[in-house]
């Protein structure tokens, strides 16, 4: 699936409605220091599923939203809108409907993250499902940070395994796997209810 646009509100140093479009071919962003190239870069991987408060250079996910300036009061939401090109049905199924795959994140504050795709809510998980199945998403190798080669480098050969299985687009099948596992536990837990009820009544 091709990444074609970036939409943004509100989110961190872009408080006004923003559109980057991603041309074919290299997109480069340039800009002076401070202007927000990093920002775009983690809305991107928010939008894919993004969870941890500190890869968003924050203290709680709600420091995502627009904090306020000197001349422009804080905004209660942040919201960043991923449009992805599925004319040839890359996507998963479940979100394999259209030509186009929309994922929407919104964070509102005290209320939290909800996702959309293609207008429909769907969980956090099957959003990072999606992402991790098509071999992206917000841990993702393939999004490098500002001294992520030097920690690869000093990686324990352990990290360095799951960067080549990310590669390898079998990310996705573990996390399906450990859905399943905690479902066949659930699944166990109520056989053994079941049994314990049997015993009773015999
Ligand atoms: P550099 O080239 O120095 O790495 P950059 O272009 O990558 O800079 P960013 O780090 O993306 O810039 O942007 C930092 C700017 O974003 C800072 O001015 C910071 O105040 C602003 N910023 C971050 N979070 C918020 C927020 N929640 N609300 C408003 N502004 C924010």
């Amino acid at each position: 699936m091709r990444f074609n646009r970036l939409k943004l509100t509100g989110f961190k140093s872009f408080v006004d409605p923003t559109d980057l479009i991603i041309a074919d071919g290299l997109t480069g962003i340039v800009g002076p220091n401070g202007c927000g190239k990093s920002n775009l870069l983690e809305a991107l991987r928010w939008v894919m599923g993004e969870n941890r408060p500190k890869a968003m250079r924050g203290g709680g996910m709600e420091d995502v939203i627009f904090a306020g300036a000197s001349s422009r009061p804080a905004r209660n939401f942040a919201e960043v809108t991923l449009l992805m090109d599925n004319s040839e049905r890359l996507a998963p199924s479940g979100f394999n409907d259209a030509d186009q795959l929309e994922i929407v994140r919104r964070i509102t504050r005290d209320v939290g993250s909800a996702y959309k795709a293609n207008g429909k809510d769907v969980r956090a998980r099957d959003i990072q499902i999606l992402f991790a199945d098509a071999s992206t998403g917000a841990h993702s190798p393939a999004l490098v940070r500002q001294g992520q080669i030097a920690e690869l480098i000093n990686a324990k050969p352990t990290s360095r395994r799951r960067i080549l299985e990310e590669a390898a687009g079998i990310s996705g099948l573990y996390q399906r796997r450990h859905e399943a596992e905690l479902k066949l536990k659930g699944t166990e837990t109520n056989l053994t209810r079941v049994d314990d009820v049997l015993e009773q009544l015999g």
